[in-house]
């Protein structure tokens, strides 16, 4: 049998969605070369794009990214809630990546802070319904025997988790035939053209130009799209090192109240959540690291620390909600002009900036969101259908705040 439908509303009360975008030709410009600009054009450039990434910096990963390794941080909640299932479709595509390193995942145990949590852990995997191959719980000698070291309790392991070298990653995304990186060319401002995107430097002059443009550039981003609505926090981040000879042979990923993961003879602690100005470690950052860590597996954290590390001191860049802004970007002034007709209709589409596009506000999530912008933008771009449900991908549009300002300007 087929059903044929007729679409004969008896009145609409919004536009019908726009056939596939039309591009003068598919070039791409891509403003940042940390993780998230560098997977971006690898996405665009894997599907035949010709991708153009500016960098300010004298070389790619320099930004936030400029970390020993990054790991994936997936979200787990009893309600399955739209963080959860975001990191959970970015870490399949993550796992998948051409650019991975080939290899077994190191895995990574959340361990328990205790029996109730224990308990809370083993309800909410009831009740998802996940599979053990993503997500299982070991008893206090399954966890110590993955982890690598004697637990005090155990915990969730997720053995397709992964912590991975970022300047490594953006090597191979770069890396793809059809992306040319620009390093050194700092992008001041965007300007539309006819055909596209016009990157000009802070004299004015053209640097590169696109068909599509993509905002990448973390905590520049909103003041080159100049997004009113959109507030980015700034939190600074300090890892630490310790020797493994010190803390013994961790051969996974350890999380829950702290974080630590294997690098070569050594191991990386991390990383806080400080509001700190400067890129400058502190050592008693680096002990609240240690200390943290002690509190989850045992240990003095005097004893492990030696202080002739360097750590690794970084900004994220994150939303008020912590969400990535991944998506098409808001054309705010046409938003302020058409601001009661947008408000008295719920169902209207925000105006957006015809081919700018953004990745950011990545915030403690670079790798997962990286793979996930790199999935999401170019599918968008070429009009496919998305691979992601409508509910996850309003809570990643870079307009979601456009309406809340809008109302806040009305009150005003
Ligand atoms: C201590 C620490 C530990 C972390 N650990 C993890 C972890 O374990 N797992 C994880 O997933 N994430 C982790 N993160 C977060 C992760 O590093 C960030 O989310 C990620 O690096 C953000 O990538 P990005 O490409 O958006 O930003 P960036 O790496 O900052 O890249 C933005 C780039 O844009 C360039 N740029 C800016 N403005 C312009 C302009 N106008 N023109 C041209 N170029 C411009 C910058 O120079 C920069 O290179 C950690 C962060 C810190 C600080």
């Amino acid at each position: 049998h087929r059903l044929r439908a007729r679409y004969a509303p008896r009145w609409r009360s919004f536009p019908a969605p726009a056939g596939p975008p039309w591009w003068p030709a598919r070039t791409a410009l891509v403003v940042g070369a940390g993780l998230a600009g560098a997977a971006v054009a690898a996405g665009f450039a894997r599907r035949g794009w010709q991708v153009t990434v500016l960098e300010s910096a004298a070389a790619p990963c320099r930004g936030g990214s400029a970390q020993p390794l990054c790991a994936d941080h997936l979200h787990l909640s009893p309600d399955d809630n739209p963080l959860a299932r975001l990191t959970r479709a970015a870490l399949s595509w993550r796992a998948r990546d051409a650019a991975m390193p080939v290899g077994e995942p190191l895995g990574k145990l959340l361990v328990d802070a205790d029996d109730g949590e224990a308990a809370r852990r083993g309800a909410m995997l009831a009740r998802l319904g996940l599979p053990a191959s993503f997500a299982r719980q070991l008893s206090r000698g399954e966890a110590s025997d993955a982890a690598g070291l004697a637990l005090p309790r155990g915990g969730l392991w997720l053995p397709a988790c992964d912590a991975l070298d970022p300047a490594a990653l953006v090597r191979g995304w770069l890396g793809e035939a059809r992306v040319a990186l620009h390093a050194g060319s700092a992008v001041a401002t965007l300007c539309p053209t006819d055909e596209g995107w016009s990157a000009r430097d802070a004299a004015g002059r053209s640097i590169a130009t696109g068909a599509i443009a993509i905002l990448a550039n973390a905590g520049d981003a909103v003041r080159a799209g100049s997004l009113g609505s959109f507030a980015m926090r700034r939190m600074r981040g300090q890892s630490t090192f310790v020797a493994r000879s010190r803390i013994g042979a961790l051969r996974a990923v350890l999380g829950g109240d702290a974080y630590a993961a294997p690098l070569g003879d050594r191991v990386l602690v991390g990383a806080s959540f400080d509001d700190g100005e400067s890129l400058d470690a502190s050592r008693e950052i680096d002990l609240a690291n240690l200390a943290r860590l002690a509190r989850m597996i045992g240990g003095d954290p005097l004893d492990w620390f030696d202080g002739s590390s360097p750590a690794s001191v970084g900004f994220r860049f994150a939303a008020i909600d912590r969400m990535p802004a991944i998506g098409a970007l808001p054309d705010e002034p046409a938003a302020l002009r058409d601001a009661d007709t947008l408000l008295r209709n719920d169902r209207l589409p925000l105006p957006r900036a015809r081919g700018l596009y953004g990745a950011f506000a990545f915030g403690s999530r670079g790798l997962l969101w990286a793979t996930l912008a790199a999935r999401v933008l170019p599918a968008l771009a070429d009009g496919d259908p998305l691979p992601l449900e409508s509910d996850l991908l309003r809570a990643i549009d870079p307009g979601r705040f456009v309406k809340r300002m809008l109302r806040r300007r009305r009150r005003a």
